[in-house]
């Protein structure tokens, strides 16, 4: 048998979960927290919407990760291949094998361009692009921008999209810049939304289709993207009333992502889930695996996953691994999560609900579901300082 570490508290993936999950324990006394990352830089990725809009650059969004290690946690800069849950065990690419009383899987989602054949071939031509990943974020607004007329087609997936409503984003951000060029009259824009609705609050879904109708959008919700032909620049699309194929100038994709394959390959997964981890969605304990804890993207928590549901999540995470050790009451998870999207390239509106669809607002006054220039403001400029100095830090209660 190979020789292997131990820690109290394993942590697998470094992201907005895994590190204010370190950073909260830390805080919470636990002495002993690792995390396993292999990424050298660490993105703060709701910024990636603003730079497919024009309002940001990647450098805005990045920080080395060792920055944004929490003191006294001990990071390995690897990845992991594969877990051994009863033995709350994990191995890494590097071939080192780390045991852990408490493991903690947040290894985020990832992009499935398998889920729409022809799509990664598309996000390599000048026709199309996606602001959910930072090689193709600035090129969605050099698309959008450089736009003066013919038909640019934004698809909104609802498989397991993280922070889903935000592709409407660069949709608003760049129809308002069409309209301040003057060339909106020449632009056909169709939003094409495979969920029942824009956002899971009643009244920003409205607010959103308002706004969407202002500026002569034609919104489809129930509606798949099939696959995409780059070389004719054809979609083809599918909805209640039959297929259709759809040609575009530009097109948009906020596309399906799935979990990493170990997770299901570890045994980890929820039947019928896609390879998402099964946790029990109001502790986030493993349904299986009493000492393994799911949390972020990558667990199956029947809520619109978000960096704003990981505030609550992370101290749930955090109170429940005492929990168990103590004996005592476990904390619950509302499924809470929001949706933050501009109306135009002045107003935002924040839609924030439960996993009912009920509104579950941060502060009764004023109403954030109505767009606002202060929304606005806050999303782009102060949100990212909350994210490194309070979120990243612990600051979740
Ligand atoms: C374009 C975009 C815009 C968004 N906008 C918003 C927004 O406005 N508001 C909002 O609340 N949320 C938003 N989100 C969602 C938010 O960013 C995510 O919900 C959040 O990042 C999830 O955190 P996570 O730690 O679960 O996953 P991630 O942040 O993806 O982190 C996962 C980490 O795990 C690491 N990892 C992966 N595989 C392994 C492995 N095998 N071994 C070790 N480590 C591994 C990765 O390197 C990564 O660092 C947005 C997301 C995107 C992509």
């Amino acid at each position: 048998m190979s020789p292997h570490r131990h820690h109290d508290v394993l942590i697998v993936g470094g992201g907005n979960a895994g590190i204010s999950l370190a950073a909260k324990l830390r805080r919470d006394r636990c002495r002993d927290v690792a995390v396993v990352d292999p990424k050298q830089t660490h993105e703060y990725r709701p910024l990636l919407s603003w730079v497919a809009g024009g309002f940001a650059t990647l450098d805005d969004l990045r920080r080395p990760q060792a920055d944004v290690i929490p003191d006294g946690v001990r990071w390995y800069p690897d990845r992991v291949v594969a877990v051994e849950p009863e033995r709350s065990l994990v191995r890494l690419a590097g071939g080192e094998e780390i045991t852990c009383t408490d493991l903690v899987i947040c290894p985020g989602s990832q992009v499935d361009w398998d889920a729409i054949p022809g799509s990664e071939a598309a996000v390599a031509t000048p026709y199309a692009s996606t602001s959910y990943l930072p090689e193709h974020a600035p090129d969605t607004w050099t698309m959008l921008s450089s736009l003066t007329s013919g038909r640019a087609v934004f698809v909104i997936s609802d498989r397991h999209v993280p922070c889903a409503p935000v592709g409407l984003k660069p949709l608003f951000l760049a129809a308002d810049h069409w309209r301040a060029t003057g060339v909106l009259g020449d632009v056909e824009i169709e939003l094409l939304v495979e969920g029942d609705r824009l956002v899971d609050l009643d009244r920003a879904d409205r607010e959103l289709r308002a706004a969407a109708e202002d500026f002569g959008v034609r919104v489809r919700t129930a509606t798949t993207v099939e696959s995409v032909d780059a070389s004719s620049r054809t979609l083809r699309v599918r909805s209640a009333g039959g297929s259709e194929d759809l040609h575009y100038d530009a097109l948009y994709l906020a596309p399906p992502h799935r979990a990493p394959d170990w997770v299901a390959e570890s045994g980890l997964d929820a039947p019928g889930s896609e390879g998402f981890v099964a946790v029990d969605p109001h502790t986030l304990q493993h349904v299986a695996y009493p000492t393994v804890w799911g949390l972020g993207d990558v667990a199956t928590v029947d809520a619109l996953p978000s960096g704003g549901a990981l505030r609550k999540q992370v101290p749930v995470v955090a109170r429940n691994i005492a929990a168990r050790r103590t004996g005592k009451p476990m904390r619950r998870y509302d499924g809470y999560s929001i949706g933050p999207v501009t109306t135009s390239r002045t107003h935002l509106l924040l839609a924030e609900f439960d996993r009912d669809r009920r509104p579950e607002p941060t502060v009764a006054f004023p109403d954030l579901v109505r767009p606002r220039r202060s929304t606005f403001l806050f999303d782009r400029y102060v949100e990212p300082q909350v994210y490194w100095h309070r979120l990243l830090t612990g600051h979740v209660s």
